[in-house]
């Protein structure tokens, strides 16, 4: 299967559809997941186009372990969790449901029961809520 552009977060990356944006430079994209696994799940994904981690070009390798660290350690300091959980899932197969790679970054404690999806879509205003705080711990 080759890369699709109209997956949603190639919208999300042209402005099409719109996120609730937590990190951004040349290289990423980080936003908060629609259907939160727990509080601040956030997604990173590379301003380049490629369905999975398999066909990414190393130069955007340090980008996306940056951002994936930094907004790790905010979510620590915003939430203190037991455990962070990043999370990449490469082919249907392995549970991928959107083809444009992206790197989850999600809480983990005990009561927080973790499903492999969530079905329960967020409200925006809480969304950006959750954004706010992994921001402001930067
Ligand atoms: P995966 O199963 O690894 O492909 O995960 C895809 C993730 O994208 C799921 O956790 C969804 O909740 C999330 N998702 C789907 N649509 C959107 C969207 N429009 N904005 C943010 N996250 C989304």
């Amino acid at each position: 299967m080759s890369y699709n552009d109209q997956n949603i977060f190639s919208k999300i990356l042209s402005g099409d559809a719109e996120c609730v944006k937590v990190l951004e430079n040349d290289f990423i994209l980080a936003f908060m997941d629609v259907m939160p696994q727990s509080p601040g799940h956030t997604l990173v994904i590379p301003k380049y186009k490629t369905k999975d981690f398999l066909e990414l070009p190393p130069k955007y390798f340090p980008h996306i372990l940056d951002a994936t660290q930094k907004i790790a350690r905010s979510i620590k300091k915003v939430y203190s969790p037991s455990g962070v959980m990043i999370l990449q899932l490469n082919g249907a197969e392995a549970g991928q449901t959107v083809f444009h790679l992206h790197f989850h970054i999600i809480q983990r404690a005990e009561g927080l029961n973790y499903q492999f999806h969530s079905s329960k879509v967020s409200d925006p205003e809480v969304l950006k809520k959750e954004a706010q705080k992994i921001i402001d711990n930067f």
